[in-house]
Order: structure tokens, then C-alpha cells, then sequence
């Protein structure tokens, strides 16, 4: 995990204040940007910003009051990173708050429908039952974990190789399954999956998670990227 940041810090890392303020909403607080942010954040935590400073994020270039970007930044995983809330551009390294646990990965000589010129990755994934931390949603509380461990199956070619390496990464970002409320079984304080879609069925689709699906990588390759992981993460 990165050094802990001072929250301040990490605002002023990806944020530029404007000198004028453009007339506009800060879609954060939904108040004027020219008037001050809506958050109240203490002054310990906030020696240098004010709340009638307005800053834009350097890449996007979309415009907030820096307290309450700092106040949604407060209210995550401090983890060192910002999202943009407009356009969700991420900035730093975004991580996640998957429980503690394994990913194996191992090679099935069998084809996936669909694949039939390559061999199987499959990937099983196992965490067991614990305490929720302070990132989950009732921390102190245990979660339950159903249906591990879980099996999963990528075409062992090119592309399924590169998604396989994007998932190692997602996964030591702790994104690849959340805590929450099972969609499927309205169970709450479980082990879920995050938003990277798996194949969970190698010879079958009776869910839906199966094989064929011509355009699974692109989609999961589009999922990683939405959660920050790309191909410039395995260049590093
Ligand atoms: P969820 O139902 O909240 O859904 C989260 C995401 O996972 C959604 O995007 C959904 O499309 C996707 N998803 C749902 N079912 C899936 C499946 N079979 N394979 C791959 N992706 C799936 O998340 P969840 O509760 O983690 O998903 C349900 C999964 O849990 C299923 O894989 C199911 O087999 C498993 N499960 C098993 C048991 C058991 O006792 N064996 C019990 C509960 C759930
Ligand atoms: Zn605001
Ligand atoms: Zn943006």
C-alpha cells in the first residue's frame, strides 16, 4: 500500500486552484462555485484550504471547492487516490476493499466454447469469513462468504494472458470483490464481486457468466480500465 498521505496533500497533488471562478455548480456540494463549499470540514484537517477556494482537477479539468473534494476524500478509502465525480477520471492508483485472501491460477488442457485454438486459464479465488473494517459498510460486523471458493475461466491466449496479468494487478488493489448486498441473494454483509465481470461457467451459460461471449475480454478489459488498471500498469 502507498504511504499515508495527509488528505490536504493528496488534494493539492491532482487539483490546481483557479484564480476565477468559473460560473458554475460544484456538483460535489450543489452549491454556486462561487459561493463557499458546503462542507464543513474542521480547520485540524484543513489548514490551507478555504471554503471559497475552487480547484481543477489536472487532467480532466473539471471544477470543484477543494474542501469538498477534500470532504469526499475524507469519506472513502484514503487510499491516495482521487476520482473525478464528473467524469470519473482516476487519479493515483485506485484501490478497493476486498476482504483479505487467495487467487490461484492454474492451466486446464480444454478449450472454452468459443476458443477452440487454445488451452484454459482458470482462476479460483478464496477468502474466508471475517470482521468488517472501518472501510466496509458496518464495520465491527462480521461478513459471510458464499459460493467459495469461486472458479473463473479466461481462453489461455493472448488477450486472456493480458486480462489475466490486468486481474493481478485489480486484485492487489483489492478490487476484484467488495462487502455489500448480494444482487442475487439480497444477503447483506457478503463477500460480492466488485464491478470486473468474471466467467464463472467454462462448459456451460446457465447464468449467464459462460462461455461463448465473443466480446467478454473487450468488456472486461474496458471494466478494468475503468477501475484504473490498464496496460500501462504492466509496464512499470
Ligand atoms: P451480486 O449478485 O451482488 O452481483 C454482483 C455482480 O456479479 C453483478 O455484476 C453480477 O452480474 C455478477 N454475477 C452474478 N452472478 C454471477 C455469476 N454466477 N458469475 C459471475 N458473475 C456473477 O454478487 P454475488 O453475490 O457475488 O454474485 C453471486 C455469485 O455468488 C454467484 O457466482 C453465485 O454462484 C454465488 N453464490 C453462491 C452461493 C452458494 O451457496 N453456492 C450462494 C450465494 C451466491
Ligand atoms: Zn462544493
Ligand atoms: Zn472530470
Amino acid at each position: 500500500a502507498a504511504p499515508a498521505q495527509k488528505p490536504e496533500e493528496v488534494i493539492k497533488k491532482y487539483m490546481e486552484e483557479v484564480p476565477v471562478v468559473p460560473d458554475e455548480d460544484c456538483i460535489i456540494c450543489m452549491e454556486r462555485l462561487s459561493c463557499l463549499s458546503g462542507y464543513e470540514v474542521p480547520t485540524e484537517c484543513s489548514q490551507s484550504l478555504q471554503p471559497n477556494t475552487v480547484g481543477k482537477l489536472t487532467k480532466c479539468g473539471h471544477t470543484f471547492h477543494m474542501l469538498c473534494m477534500l470532504a469526499m476524500y475524507n469519506n472513502g478509502t484514503k487510499d491516495g487516490s482521487l476520482q473525478c465525480p464528473s467524469c470519473k477520471t482516476i487519479y493515483g492508483e485506485k484501490t478497493g476493499t476486498q476482504p483479505k485472501g487467495k487467487m490461484e491460477i492454474y492451466s486446464i488442457p480444454q478449450s472454452l466454447p468459443g476458443h477452440p485454438d487454445c488451452g484454459t486459464i482458470q482462476i479460483i479465488y478464496n477468502i474466508p469469513p471475517g470482521i468488517q473494517g472501518p472501510e466496509h459498510p458496518n464495520p465491527g460486523q462480521p461478513y459471510t462468504c458464499r459460493g467459495f471458493p469461486r472458479f473463473c475461466f479466461l481462453p489461455d491466449n493472448d488477450k486472456g494472458r493480458k486480462v489475466l496479468e490486468l486481474l493481478k494487478v485489480a486484485w492487489t488493489r483489492r478490487l476484484i470483490f467488495t462487502v455489500g448486498t448480494s444482487s442475487t441473494t439480497g444477503e447483506p454483509d457478503t463477500v460480492i464481486w466488485n464491478e470486473i465481470h468474471h466467467k464463472t461457467e467454462m462448459m456451460s451459460n446457465v447464468s449467464g457468466h459462460g462461455y461463448p461471449d465473443p466480446n467478454y475480454l473487450d468488456n472486461v478489459l474496458s471494466e478494468l480500465a475503468s477501475q484504473g488498471v490498464t496496460e500501462d500498469c504492466l509496464k512499470r
